[in-house]
């Protein structure tokens, strides 16, 4: 989703909508939202990304200029690590995914990315550098190898293959019959919410992003998906500095830190085992999703 954000590709894609219907509205609404007041600074160097830290510092932001959604947030993502940011629905965890790829400007505080401001280097640059697999993967009205090189530009047919390898969807597209000139959407291939994923972390490992966000890139899927899914995606956060934001508690377990929102500020934050001993928002949290699992469990 994140890459296709280009005025263009947004009117096409917009365009392709009504008349096709292949992308989701939700992804759509999300897309016409951005406003394209962001610019870059007056002669704008590119970011230089030598090992990937993030920080937030003391960022605030609201949508509206009367309704704060982040209020002073500090966040630290160090280079190669993966944080993991939970929270109640609506707490800010997305916002603060678009305000780090810049969609938004911050109303005060900064974001740096190894201590560059991302206010200050150029757009391209800065997203050049990020990967996102989002909620609701949007797919093209074309082929599935299009699908996957849109992760970017020039990438030749063996490049499109690999990442489809490391997303674990080359054989499933080996064996269609038009392999990876299979169309997908309206008269071609219907894909399942995990193989949509998937195509999705395929463009994302041919772009090959030194910081990559997820954001609850597993919460439309089955359990049984989701775990394949999470071993895939394990593979891809090495060596990246990864935030993962998460809906079900259980795919973040292992995280190397744990933040949890809430009213736009971090309300605590720790490895799972800390923040379950600590009692507070994390624990309840994780203790009322452990009875629906229970419930769920009991029903089948
Ligand atoms: P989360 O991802 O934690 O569920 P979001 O970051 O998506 O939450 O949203 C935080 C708050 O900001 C919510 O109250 C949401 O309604 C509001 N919000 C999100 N996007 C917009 C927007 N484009 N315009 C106005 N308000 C928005
Ligand atoms: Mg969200």
């Amino acid at each position: 989703l994140a890459q296709l954000f280009r005025p263009l590709d947004l009117l096409g894609m917009v365009y392709r909508t009504i008349r096709q219907g292949v992308i989701d509205m939700g992804a759509m609404f999300d897309l016409i939202d951005t406003p394209a007041d962001v610019t870059d600074a007056p002669g704008a160097p590119a970011l230089t990304v030598a090992r990937g830290h993030v920080r937030f510092e003391g960022v605030r932001f609201g949508y509206d200029p009367d309704r704060t959604i982040l209020d002073g947030l500090d966040l630290d993502v160090p280079a190669g690590a993966t944080v993991a940011v939970v929270g109640p629905s609506g707490a800010g965890k997305s916002t603060l995914a678009r305000l780090l790829y810049r969609f938004y400007d911050v109303g005060a505080g900064r974001i740096t990315i190894d201590g560059q401001d991302i206010a200050q280097v150029t757009q391209g640059s800065l997203r050049a550098a990020i990967g996102i697999v989002p909620q609701d993967t949007v797919l093209f009205n074309d082929t599935i190898g299009y699908n996957i090189a849109y992760g970017r530009e020039g990438a030749d047919d063996d490049e499109v293959a690999q990442a489809a390898r490391g997303a674990a969807i080359a054989g499933f597209i080996e064996r269609q019959p038009d392999g990876y000139a299979t169309r997908v959407g309206e008269r071609g291939l219907k894909l399942s919410g995990g193989e949509k994923q998937r195509v999705a972390i395929a463009r994302t490992l041919l772009k090959n992003p030194p910081i990559l966000i997820l954001d609850e890139a597993t919460s439309a899927l089955d359990s049984r998906t989701e775990a394949d899914i999470l071993a895939t995606l394990e593979a891809v956060e090495r060596g990246r500095t990864t935030i993962v934001i998460a809906h079900r508690l259980s795919t973040i377990v292992a995280a190397d830190r744990i933040v949890v929102l809430d009213q736009g500020r971090v309300a605590e934050q720790g490895s799972h085992a800390e923040l379950l001993r600590a009692g507070g928002l994390y624990a309840e949290m994780w203790s009322r999703q452990a009875a629906e699992r229970d419930a769920a469990l009991a029903a089948a």
